[in-house]
């Protein structure tokens, strides 16, 4: 029997808007994508992409790194679309102390309307905390969010266990295939809480990050984990299933 049927790759963090329309269709039969934004044009693009494509699940917010042009009119019409959305995500938001340090108490005040409106709302939270794990960590919990995404995680250890035992999921990106600090938590990592990701079409260290690299990413994470590929492919579409299908 195979046990790839019926299931496909996830994708829990790609901004599939930035994709080409043809690379999409080259997608769609074998993957499944949390599309994220980054303002409101591209939260706009998102939401007209996944009426196209039914395999893209919208998220829309804004990006801590495009706080600082970001206006405040945009975002109240951020707002008014996640109120407005079926299932809503909220994503790609955050804080970043690492890139963006300057802007961070801009980044504080948008996050907080956010998590407020995920709350109210119920939607899923795809969160970048780069640099600030414990902050993103403690707001979340402290708005009582429930459903949440930690992209491309690369904190602390304690605080990744943590955060799976609170019921939140840990997304593993396709750098992992190269970047070690990333690839060192998987060991630690709750495979009921663990999703794959590509943050495309980013460029890391001069590789262009990319959906179609999810299947050598799952391949990795199934020899680290010592678990058998499929099965591995079968428990993230769960996961993904569970939170965001
Ligand atoms: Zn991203």
């Amino acid at each position: 029997m195979n046990v790839f049927w019926g299931t496909k790759y996830i994708d829990s963090h790609a901004h599939a808007y930035e994709y080409e329309e043809e690379y999409l269709r080259k997608l769609e039969r074998d993957f499944i994508i949390l599309g994220v934004s980054d303002d409101l044009e591209s939260s706009k693009k998102t939401l007209m992409l996944t009426e196209e494509f039914s395999f893209i699940k919208p998220c829309i917010g804004i990006h801590p790194w495009r706080i600082d042009v970001a206006s405040r009119d945009a975002l109240k019409q951020i707002e008014e679309l996640i109120e407005l959305m079926d299932k809503p995500c909220i994503g790609e938001v955050g804080l970043d102390k690492k890139f963006t340090p300057n802007t961070y108490e801009a980044q504080m005040r948008t996050l907080q309307k956010f998590l407020s409106l995920a709350k109210e709302t119920g939607a899923i939270l795809n969160l970048h905390a780069a640099g600030a794990w414990e902050e993103v960590a403690d707001l979340v919990m402290k708005f009582d969010i429930t459903h949440a995404v930690f992209h491309w995680y690369t904190g602390p250890k304690d605080l990744m266990e943590r955060l799976q035992e609170a019921g939140f999921y840990i997304s593993f990106n396709v750098a992992a295939l190269f970047q070690k600090k990333h690839s060192s938590l998987l060991p630690n990592v709750d495979l009921r809480r663990v999703l794959t990701e590509s943050d495309g079409p980013y460029e890391y260290r001069g590789q262009k990050l990319l959906t179609e690299n999810i299947p050598s990413l799952l391949k990795f994470m199934a020899k680290e984990l010592k678990i058998d590929e499929g099965e591995l492919k079968r428990i993230l579409f769960e996961n993904a299933s569970r939170l965001f299908l």
